[in-house]
């Protein structure tokens, strides 16, 4: 494990780059490219939240698998992100009968994900980028961008002053509404499809018992699924869980009929029982916390020329249901940094970058998409719960054919893309066997490894 601190300060001996944005992706690019030389300023436009406290936005916490943990490990970042962290082994799924049941993700405690503080996590990426020698500056907005002439225009938030800065070559981090992607749009067309998944989301809080206790299972990620419906609730280190409800816009319950605080608590009442009973101050938390819309970005172009690059959510923001959002966002640090190793050749990086990583930024916008649909619907479903039995057989039969497709998402660092073509052919094989079954021991597990065998490629070590 290589846990070395980031402090080389950069030389800025190589080109200037501007980053816009120092949220979870543009504050690690920004500690890798300051460590590689570059001269990095990095524009926010909130305040710095090491002075004025995390103005959140949402989602407060975030599920961290093995690809962001290995773009923590390149930039030294693992130990001090995972003592922040708390382990989730699993899924721990709740009826509607206030029965559980723990769905282990992996074999043991080697393949597990991390549920992270999205503030402290940013701060300590944020420490890092300026101790490598990038510049922040918080509380500056991008307005627009000149391509033409290598400039942005920016507002200082606290007086309203616009002015301009001269950026030769910019770097799009700043979010699913990024305005980095609304500037590049007026000067070429990026292919932009806003894909609305018709559902929201709604955050809520299980407080830490009276004696200062977890009060659930705390190393896991808790979900209640309902059908077209569901609530998780994954764990903080203040040992309190962030409860997340997701609810479709149309229908019955919906965003449409669950509108009101006294609408809201009778659902929570019927489906959510023992949710409810964790959550005291249920009121306030309803009040308080809109209903946040959800859905897919996607873009045919993610560059122009050396000029201009977009990456993380503003290239790609997905619906969050795989956890790999930021995962993803982190990889393309990784990546962009890679590329960026030895050549100060934008246009050949950024188109590199672009081949590389949208087929896997649509595979995994793609999965998250799924991922919801096995979450809400069917974790407790019959045949759904056979078929992971299924599959995890033939993992331990085949280990060097099939590693089923959330362990590849979630534990390796296997490319998006592969891990949805391989998950594809390996469900194809699960589902044969499944066929007229209803227990493990009617399925012929040795007709499927050896349907495994044939089918699938071995996997790389
Ligand atoms: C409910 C929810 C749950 C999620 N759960 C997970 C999860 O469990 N695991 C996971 O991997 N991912 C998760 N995600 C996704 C994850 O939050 C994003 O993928 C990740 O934050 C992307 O990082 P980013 O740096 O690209 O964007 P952001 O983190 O959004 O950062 C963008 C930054 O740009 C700044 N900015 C915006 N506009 C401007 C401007 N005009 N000028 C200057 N600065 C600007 C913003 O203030 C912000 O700091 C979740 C998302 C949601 C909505």
């Amino acid at each position: 494990m290589d846990d070395k601190p980031v402090s080389r300060k950069s030389t800025g001996s190589r080109p200037a780059l501007t980053l816009f944005g120092a949220g979870l992706a543009g504050a690690l690019l920004g500690a890798l490219l300051a460590r590689r030389g570059f001269a990095v300023d990095i524009y926010e436009r909130r305040a710095d939240p090491r002075q004025r406290g995390y103005e959140g936005g949402r989602s407060i916490n975030l599920a961290l698998a093995e690809r962001g943990m290995a773009a923590l490990r390149a930039a030294g970042l693992e130990r001090q992100v995972l003592d922040q962290a708390v382990m989730m082994r699993g899924r721990m799924v709740h009826g509607l009968d206030g029965r559980t049941q723990l769905q282990r993700y992996g074999r043991d405690d080697s393949e597990v994900i991390w549920s992270v503080h999205r503030g402290r996590l940013n701060l300590t990426l944020l420490d890092a980028a300026e101790a490598a020698g990038a510049r922040l500056h918080f509380g500056q907005r991008l307005l627009d961008a000149d391509f033409e002439t290598g400039s942005a225009r920016l507002r200082d938030e606290a007086s309203g002053r616009e002015y301009s800065i001269d950026a030769a070559v910019m770097i799009g981090s700043d979010g699913a509404g990024s305005a980095l992607r609304q500037t590049l749009g007026q000067h070429v067309d990026l292919g932009e499809r806003f894909e609305p998944l018709g559902h929201g989301y709604r955050e809520l809080e299980i407080p830490p018992s009276a004696d200062g206790d977890w009060q659930i299972e705390r190393n896991a990620l808790h979900i209640w699924p309902r059908g077209g419906y569901m609530c998780i609730a994954l764990p903080n280190t203040e040992r309190t869980f962030t409860v997340t409800l997701f609810l479709p816009n149309e229908g019955d319950p919906s965003l449409a009929t669950v509108r009101s605080l006294a609408e809201g608590r009778a659902m929570f009442e019927r489906d959510f029982a023992d949710a409810l009973a964790l959550i005291p101050d249920f009121d306030g938390d309803w009040n308080d916390n809109p209903v946040s819309p959800l859905g897919t970005l996607r873009l045919a172009r993610w560059h122009l020329g050396g000029r201009a690059l977009l990456l993380g959510d503003a290239a790609h923001a997905i619906v969050p249901f795989h956890g790999q959002g930021m995962n993803c966002a982190f990889e393309d640090c990784i990546a962009l940094n890679d590329l960026l190793a030895d050549s100060d050749d934008f246009a050949r990086a950024f188109a590199d970058f672009e081949a590389l990583r949208k087929p896997n930024a649509d595979a995994i916008a793609d999965m998250a998409i799924e991922n919801y649909v096995e979450m809400r619907d069917l974790v407790d479903d019959a045949d759904f719960l056979l078929k992971k039995q299924i599959e995890r057989a033939l993992a331990e039969r085949e280990p060097a054919h099939f590693v089923p497709r959330y362990a590849q998402v979630s534990f390796t660092c296997t490319p998006y893309a592969q891990a949805k073509a391989s998950g594809e052919a390996q469900w194809a094989i699960v589902s044969e066997l499944a066929r007229g079954a209803t227990r493990l021991d009617q399925v012929d597990l040795e007709l499927g490894a050896a349907m495994v065998r044939e089918r699938l490629a071995p996997l790389a070590a």
